[in-house]
């Protein structure tokens, strides 16, 4: 009988032990003094076999990320195995899964095994991500992308929109984030002729800002608060990119370090190489090798920089798996190991462009594709169908046309257009003073990580920067509402009133504007505000 009872409690202890969910990160991770700088670094979509694909272009030499793997880690988002860059992004930033589309805010449920279910009430809530944490520490902060800055990764560290499409909106916020630099792209949407609200951004950048539009530019600043915008959409590839027109990523991650390490307290930044995932989206190689490379550039700027100063954390990883990318092809099924090096090498090698600049170089009949692929491409025996095909593909989707065309002579094989959900590789420095993030983690983990590692608090800066307005004033008497027409957030309690533009940091009391410590944010359904918005109607 007693013997009974103690088997039951021992099994009923295993089961309570089981439930638990893994350690808690704060258990394995000792940080003796937080770090004053972290750099993340997010090359999108990057899926492996590129990873290995580059290092073989240079021969094998190792690649500056090879240094510092450290493990791997699982993408998933709250509610699909395979993750949108979105809540992929999302998860980095703030620690919490997301749901396709959704920056900086959570889901509308979390269906994935080991989730807690979400209250109605967290339902697109937002939530503070690393670089809002780390600008209310005092630190500077910098997000750096080659796509338009407004894309779903740099979007998800800078804004809180249930709508990755919503340009508008996220810009807006970025602008109004107090961020210290910000180099990137997307002119076009910040300029009144191409907005959907016609707000000219531009010159509110102006305002705030030295605003840059050319490397050359952009190395004439030395200090202060900097904007950089280098082209109306995304920027070229590597390989396409003209040095007079646009900076390179490791350039600009360069300048973004130089100016953000001058303040005492540290500095957030994270940098994107947004566009390894649109190469693998469009199964071209050339493509991935070009960004791959670059993206690793910028690594090895932020490695030395870190290694230079001795407390600097420097954290890399893919936000998700894309194209399925595998070096052998179906065409290599039975003699894969007799196929030599110079096989999957050689038609790569030759290729001096991706799609995108190929492009550049058609006539307007597009008569000469045959002499452009030869001479930028290194293909000489294009079939009469691919001739056709590139006649025909939209000039701003010829990677889409050629990259599998290259990647065919290259024994390159690829099974998607889309992202996959495989866990990818984690890359993480870190200084002497805090344990290096290791083994199998989660995507979540990435901004707890680095939430431990500052010695910031996320939790607390969600409460104090996005408190559920009409709620928290509705107790007092008060009210707060959502003015569709003008774009605003009206709160009022008593004989009070301040008035907050959507999307900004800046709230009117009477003829008095008064910066906020974050931005104000509609979810559609809730108003979030600062808790500083609600103690001006006290
Ligand atoms: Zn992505």
């Amino acid at each position: 009988m007693k013997r009974k009872l103690i088997t039951s409690l021992i099994l009923a202890l295993i089961l309570v032990f089981t439930a638990i969910p893994v350690a808690a990160l704060s258990d394995s991770i000792t940080v003796e003094d937080p770090v004053k700088n972290v750099i993340v670094l997010i090359p999108d979509g990057m899926p492996i076999d590129a990873v290995t694909l580059a290092r073989w272009m240079q021969d094998g030499e190792p690649l500056a990320m090879d240094e510092i793997a450290s493990g791997m880690m699982r993408t998933y988002s709250a509610d699909a195995p395979v993750a949108d860059s979105a809540p992929a992004a999302t998860a980095m930033a703030t620690g919490f899964k997301s749901h396709t589309g959704f920056v900086g805010v959570l889901a509308d449920e979390n269906t994935m095994p080991g989730q807690e279910p979400l209250a109605e009430k967290d339902v697109r809530r937002p939530v503070a991500t690393v670089l809002e944490a780390a600008r209310l520490m005092g630190k500077s902060t910098g997000l750096i992308s080659t796509s338009e800055i407004m894309h779903a990764t740099p979007a998800a560290f800078s804004a809180h929109v249930p709508d990755r499409k919503n340009y508008d909106w996220i810009s807006e916020q970025q602008v109004h984030q107090g961020i210290d630099v910000i180099l990137g792209s997307g002119r076009n949407f910040f300029s009144a002729d191409h907005r959907e609200d016609s707000k000219d951004m531009i010159a509110v950048i102006e305002e705030n800002y030295k605003y840059v539009t050319t490397p050359a530019d952009m190395a004439k600043v030395t200090e202060g608060k900097v904007f950089g915008l280098f082209g109306d959409t995304a920027l070229a590839y590597d390989m396409d990119r003209d040095p007079e027109l646009e900076p390179s990523i490791s350039e600009m991650t360069e300048k973004a370090i130089e100016l953000l390490s001058q303040n005492e307290k540290g500095f957030f930044l994270m940098v994107e190489g947004s566009k390894v995932d649109w190469a693998a989206h469009a199964n071209d190689p050339i493509g991935l090798i070009s960004d791959v490379l670059a993206f690793d550039a910028a690594v090895k700027v932020a490695l030395d920089f870190a290694k230079e100063e001795g407390n600097t954390l420097v954290i890399a990883a893919t936000d998700h798996a894309n194209s399925g990318i595998t070096i052998g092809s179906k065409d290599t099924s039975y003699d894969y190991d007799k196929r030599t090096l110079n096989e999957f090498l050689d038609a790569l090698k030759k290729a001096t462009l991706t799609g995108e600049g190929l492009a550049l170089h058609f006539d307007e009949e597009r008569s000469n594709i045959e002499e452009v692929v030869a001479e930028y491409f290194g293909i000489e025996d294009l079939t009469e169908e691919e001739i056709e095909l590139i006649k025909e593909t939209d000039l701003t989707a010829m990677n889409y046309a050629v990259g599998p065309m290259i990647a065919g002579r290259a024994l390159i094989g690829f099974t998607t257009n889309g992202h996959t959900g495989g866990d990818v590789t984690l890359y993480c420095y870190a200084p002497e003073n805090v344990t290096r993030l290791t083994g199998v983690i989660d995507n979540t983990d990435m901004a707890k990580y680095v939430e431990l590692a500052m010695g910031a608090n996320l939790a607390e800066v969600t409460d104090r920067l996005f408190v559920r307005a009409a709620e928290a004033l509705e107790e007092k008497g008060g009210s707060a509402e959502f003015d569709e027409a003008e774009g605003a957030i009206v709160l009022k309690n008593g004989d009070k009133e301040v008035t907050i533009k959507v999307n900004t940091n800046l709230a009117v009391v009477g003829d008095e504007t008064i910066e906020l410590p974050g931005v104000a944010v509609y979810s559609g359904d809730q108003i979030y505000v600062s808790q500083e918005a609600l103690d001006l109607l006290d």
